[in-house]
């Protein structure tokens, strides 16, 4: 849980943009479209369900510290995404320490023409037997 070994994310050195008690603020990089941003806690924590209560507050201070100010600059509006994906090694696009993503984004811009345009094709019906299951999944 504490393996902090090869971690970017537990000495950022001069990346740190902004900060406050327990979390901390980077320019991502690589990034995906200009003032991508990354909003972690300084403490080395693999999944977002061990974050403290005082993390998750400072967390998510900054976060929206940081959408208020992107939000009308680099963007007209934003996204907020944290990705745990135990199934992957880390590398130069997986850091294994929590982090969320804060990504500008405006109508059809960079990233919807890349890759977004094509994931309409995802959606899908919502039936009755997957709304039962996952209601009853998260029942217990
Ligand atoms: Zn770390």
């Amino acid at each position: 849980m504490t393996e902090t070994i090869n971690c970017p994310f537990c000495d950022p050195l001069e990346r740190v943009i902004k900060s406050n008690h327990t979390a901390q603020v980077l320019l991502s990089d690589p990034r995906k479209v200009p003032g991508h941003i990354l909003v972690m806690p300084k403490r080395h924590v693999l999944a977002p369900w061990d974050l403290t209560q005082q993390e998750l507050q400072d967390i998510f201070e900054l976060i929206f510290f940081v959408e208020k100010k992107i939000i009308g600059k680099l963007g007209d509006g934003c996204d907020i995404r944290q990705n745990y994906r135990p199934f992957m090694k880390q590398n130069a696009l997986k850091i294994d320490h929590v982090h969320f993503h804060v990504i500008p984004r405006s109508y059809q811009d960079y990233i919807y023409s890349v890759a977004e345009k094509y994931e309409t094709d995802l959606f899908a019906e919502l039936d009755d037997l997957e709304r039962d299951e996952v209601t009853k999944l998260l029942a217990d």
